[in-house]
């Protein structure tokens, strides 16, 4: 996506601009009543997986119930605030509301019927949003864009970018994974050849003064920081609700601090490595071999056998936090961060030291909590030796 550098005021002159020269459709009075007849077909540009029944019986809900509330409320305010004034009283809607004097009632009249008037009779253009007082409509949690409801065409109800956004094209919304929010690759290095999984870094520090101009500091009561959580925390671009901004955050732990990072759900995952050259790690099912011997699923049992023939347990993490995260034994005794590992009975392992071949690893993070099938695509993340680069 490219981002625009133009102010909001030059957008929203961009847009005008635009839209004069796109064909005026329908009213909004129009549409909910077409809407009613389901005159409309909806085209989501990729922004949802499921373009099936819910996605537009959702999207058809969306748009008719804010036009009818448009309609009644508008109604229902001259029909009050013309009982108040033949009565001769202030009016007052709900309790807490500001009174509307008596002397000020035509004024609010006339109000709520040009914004009636304009429901009935100003047309929507083609491209331009349906309900022009709402705002976030649709919020697409792939790539984490907001959008609103537009006539595409007479026939057609799409979806659009809003101007708040900045966007250079406002019109191209196309979803940047419509084909599917696939797995995304990064690389970390492994200087030392000892590789350290955990569910997360413990890397919060008892916070001093002087840390205070560091810019990390995230609990005023707790007085704690941690290093390697993102200082732009949860802006859109690193959010771990949106496929865009999980990758975000996989660039932002690999590139700043070389910790690979893979957002999962809430879960125990197994650790195993490739037998022979141990040049391949993957994150599965902790649950591997209890599916062989306990499902009746007879692919699930192929699958998971043939996957144990070639890969070797390590061991196990439970995923309290929804994540793993793995890194260079260097990272972690540089910043003091404890290391843990299983007391010798224990199921679960706080910490798995892997010893690795030195160098560059590629990961591969596929696992999505909303599009995997955790018994049938057991490579969840993969670790790939690269090469020998430091
Ligand atoms: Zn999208």
């Amino acid at each position: 996506m490219k981002e625009s550098k133009m102010t909001f005021n030059e957008v929203n002159a961009r847009r005008e601009k635009v839209l004069s020269t796109k064909r005026s459709l329908y009213t909004q009075k129009e549409i909910m009543n077409l809407l009613k007849e389901d005159k409309f077909k909806f085209s989501f540009s990729g922004h949802t997986d499921d373009n099936g029944e819910w996605a537009i019986k959702n999207a058809k809900r969306s748009v008719l119930g804010s036009l009818e509330f448009v309609d009644m409320y508008n109604n229902e305010m001259i029909t009050e605030l013309e009982l108040a004034k033949s009565k001769g009283e202030d009016y007052q809607r709900n309790e807490g509301l500001s009174t509307i004097k008596l002397a000020d009632i035509d004024k609010e009249i006339s109000y709520y019927r040009d914004r009636l008037k304009s429901f009935k009779e100003r047309k929507i253009k083609e491209t331009e949003k349906i309900d022009w007082s709402s705002s976030r409509e649709f919020h697409c949690f792939k790539c984490g864009m907001e959008l609103n409801y537009i006539l595409l065409d007479e026939n057609t109800i799409g979806l659009g970018a809003t101007t708040s956004m900045n966007k250079e094209d406002i019109w191209d919304c196309t979803c940047p994974f419509k084909d599917g929010a696939k797995g995304h690759s990064y690389y970390i290095t492994v200087p030392t050849g000892e590789l350290v999984f955990a569910n997360y870094f413990d890397d919060k520090k008892i916070y001093t003064e002087a840390d205070k101009d560091r810019d990390c500091y995230i609990d005023s009561d707790r007085k704690e920081m941690e290093i390697f959580e993102p200082k732009e925390k949860w802006n859109g671009e690193l959010s771990l609700n949106t496929h865009a901004g999980r990758i975000g955050l996989m660039n932002h732990y690999s590139s700043k601090h070389n910790i690979a990072f893979g957002q999962m759900g809430s879960m125990s995952v197994g650790i195993y490595i490739k037998k022979g050259k141990k040049d391949r790690i993957v994150i599965s099912s902790a649950y591997l071999s209890d599916r062989v011997n306990e499902s009746d699923d007879k692919e699930v049992v192929s699958k998971a056998k043939k996957f144990l023939k070639e890969y070797r347990l390590l061991g196990c993490i439970s995923l309290e936090v929804w994540r793993w995260m793995a890194a260079d034994m260097s990272i972690l005794k540089k910043n003091k961060i404890p290391i843990k590992f299983a007391e010798k009975d224990s199921y679960r392992d706080e910490n798995i030291l892997v010893k690795v071949k030195k160098g560059k690893w590629k990961v591969t993070h596929q696992f999505r909590t909303d599009d995997c099938d955790e018994d049938k695509d057991l490579e969840y993340s993969i670790l790939e030796f690269e090469n020998e680069t430091k």
